[in-house]
């Protein structure tokens, strides 16, 4: 039996969704630490909350940091 398949190339893009916005959060990596900075659409405010965190706790220097967003594809037009 032979099985064909039919590809068909569709141009899409990608962006972020127009009723989201970039979040930007960070938790410590300080060995046994839990602390997370409250997430925020402005990562300075997360920067600022990470430096006094330091701050409190001069050893717990490094953080991982993720920025998050929603995203949309579209099919572009024209497209079959
Ligand atoms: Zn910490």
């Amino acid at each position: 039996m032979t099985v064909r398949t039919v590809l068909r190339f569709v141009t899409h893009r990608i962006k972020r969704h127009p009723e989201s916005e970039a979040t930007a959060s960070a938790h410590c990596l300080h060995g046994g630490c839990d602390w997370e900075a409250r997430p925020n659409t402005d990562v300075n405010k997360v920067d600022d909350q990470c430096m006094e965190h330091t701050g409190r706790l001069r050893d717990h220097t490094t953080f991982a940091r993720r920025f998050e967003d929603v995203a949309l594809v579209e099919r572009l037009e024209g497209s079959a």
